[in-house]
């Protein structure tokens, strides 16, 4: 059905509206109430509740949470109860590891200070806050549509339809989306947003800076043996089992109550087409130094999720009329600390006193240029400025020479406040950086041990993932037939081996080789609309409500 004959939307108007209940969302909309406790302030979430789509680390710089609620310490309901008490970072080989003194890492790598815990826990309780507030919070409702003013000004989103069959045509249950108009919309969607995606290009935000890169991160919860569990334990390694020239690093923080978080990050520039990031961190979790902590255990749940990893030079403006991009929306994790959270609570928080100004002087619809400078000008700027070679000289030497090499730099930026490599640029974005399969090397991976590692689709089965079948698919090729010719013809499928979830397969059919989607195992991670060869892949809202039900990830 043309969407002119559908019955017209309902909507409501907001002073702000916010698109994403993740950290830097949530800090936002409650700094805006705090500023002001007559504004109206709504969001609007894509999951089925608020952190069901939330999948972190985490080891957790407070700062963010010390400015929004400076005594959170003191309240019994705060998820963040484990402070980190070691930190270890290990280089790894096949089977042997070498530990890296603490004292060689330079201070901003140092986690003392920090909580281990969930970052959807700690949106779940952030949420809470925001409805004592008088925030209203809709989960299970996915932004699917920009809205403009006449002069081409955001006005807020529209939510998606429900109900509309896999053949695109209203169903029984159909119910129109809901505009969600405000006279400034805050776009937190996180890393690779659906609509930030748009609005970067519709005001070319990214002009002048450089592309936008990413990693995968994968993730498990466990249930450890008593014996092996030691609270407030933070793990990092690299090396194995990724050869030097692809990126990438493991984590193992040890939570309360037993639990231990286990994870891995690929860097998505890699090129090697037969690489598969699942597969690389299953085989990781055989190395001695991991097994040893995981044996005797249960795997819980699992996840996966794009991070970002551009940092400094990769931030586009962020600010545009009626808007602006906060949190991994913009892109604030600082790379070799892996952590973004912190940035996401700050950046919601500035973006929000912006607005909360613009709002007291009766402005509208324009640009919050005092967040976009705010930001570069603060904590958040120097938190990525110290670290803004590492990726870039990772990128360019390779995982010994290029992180022996970022150490370096960051002490030099740290000490003498001067980087003798300038700002080095990250040159191609994630999807240009695969070889044609005939010049790259097959990988055989080992078959998952039942024990430690595992298959693909009994790990999805662990991340409650769920999608009404009976709608249109939400990964959408734009052009089937350069599929079949590069993607499969030259790069031999590697969506099937990138995807965490198995979404993608390359099936025979009456003699001929056809794409399958199946669509209702995605995870959301964005893997897929970031490391196409062909950026033939874009990733839509599914139907709200859609998706993981990560239940503390
Ligand atoms: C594997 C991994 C490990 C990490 N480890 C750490 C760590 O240890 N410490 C740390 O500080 N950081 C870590 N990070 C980074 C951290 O998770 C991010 O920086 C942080 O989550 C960004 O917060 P955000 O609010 O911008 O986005 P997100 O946390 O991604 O939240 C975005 C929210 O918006 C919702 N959403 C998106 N699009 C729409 C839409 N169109 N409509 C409605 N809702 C929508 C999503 O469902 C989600 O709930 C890690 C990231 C990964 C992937
Ligand atoms: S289909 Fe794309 S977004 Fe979904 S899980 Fe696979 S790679 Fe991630």
């Amino acid at each position: 059905m043309d969407a002119a004959e559908l019955p017209e939307r309902e909507g409501m108007d907001y002073d702000v509206v916010v698109v994403g209940a993740g950290p830097a969302g949530l800090a936002a909309a409650i700094r805006l109430k705090q500023l002001d406790e007559n504004l109206s302030v709504v969001v609007v979430e894509k999951g089925s509740e608020v952190g069901a789509h939330i999948l972190s680390g985490a080891v957790i710089d407070p700062i963010g949470l010390d400015r929004l609620f400076p005594d959170w310490r003191e309240d019994a309901d705060a998820p963040l109860k484990t402070a980190v008490t070691e930190d270890r970072f290990y280089l790894l080989g096949p089977a042997g590891s070498l530990r890296l003194p603490n004292a060689v890492m330079p201070p901003l790598m140092n986690n003392h200070g920090n909580y281990v815990g969930s970052l959807g826990n700690v949106c779940r309780w952030l949420a809470g806050k925001a409805e004592a507030l008088g925030v209203e919070i809709y989960p299970g409702f996915a932004a699917a549509e920009l809205l403009f003013d006449g002069n081409g000004a955001v006005t807020g989103v529209a939510t998606g339809d429900m109900g509309i069959g896999r053949d695109g045509e209203p169903g029984p249950n159909f119910a129109r989306g809901m505009e969600l108009r405000g006279k400034y919309t805050l776009f937190a969607e996180g890393a690779r947003g659906s609509l930030s995606k748009q609005l970067i290009a519709r005001y070319k935000l990214d002009e002048g800076r450089e592309p936008p890169k990413f990693g995968l991160g994968i993730k498990e919860l466990w249930q450890l043996d008593p014996a092996r569990h030691k609270p407030g334990l933070v793990q990092h390694s690299f090396g194995w089992p990724l050869s030097s020239d692809t990126g990438g690093g493991s984590f193992l923080y040890h939570l309360e109550d037993g639990q231990a978080v286990v994870g891995f990050v690929v860097h998505l520039n890699y090129s090697n087409p037969y690489l598969s990031p699942f597969e690389e961190f299953q085989r990781f979790k055989t190395h001695p130094l991991i097994r040893e902590q995981l044996e005797g255990g249960k795997r819980l749940s699992y996840g996966a999720r794009a991070i970002t990893e551009g940092g400094y030079q990769s931030v586009p403006r962020t600010v545009f009329p009626g808007g602006a991009l906060i949190g991994c929306a913009a892109g604030f994790v600082n790379v070799p600390r892996i952590k973004g959270s912190h940035n996401a609570v700050l950046s919601g928080m500035l973006a929000a006193e912006e607005a909360a100004a613009a709002l007291a002087q009766g402005r509208a619809q324009d640009e919050l240029e005092g967040y976009e400078t705010g930001w570069r000008a603060g904590e958040i700027g120097a938190d990525l400025w110290k670290v803004r070679n590492v990726k870039p000289l990772w990128s360019k030497f390779g995982t010994y020479v290029g992180i022996a090499l970022g150490g370096l730099d960051m002490w030099a930026n740290t000490l003498l406040k001067w980087s003798p490599f300038g700002t080095l640029r990250h040159g191609k974005p994630d999807s240009d950086t695969l070889k044609p399969a005939k010049d790259s090397r097959k990988i055989a991976y080992p078959k998952p041990d039942g024990v430690v590692s595992f298959d693909r689709l009994s790990s999805v089965f662990l991340s409650n993932t769920n999608h009404e079948e009976d709608q249109p698919v939400h990964l959408k090729v734009k052009d089937m037939a350069l599929q079949k010719r590069s993607e499969h013809d030259v790069y031999a499928g590697p969506s099937n081996r990138y995807c965490p979830a198995g979404v993608y397969e390359w099936v025979e059919k009456d003699g001929e080789e056809v794409f399958v989607i199946n669509a209702q195992n995605c995870v959301h991670c964005k893997t897929c609309d970031i490391k196409d060869p062909n950026r033939n892949i874009t990733w839509v809202t599914p139907e709200g409500g859609g998706g993981p039900n990560y239940p503390n990830m």
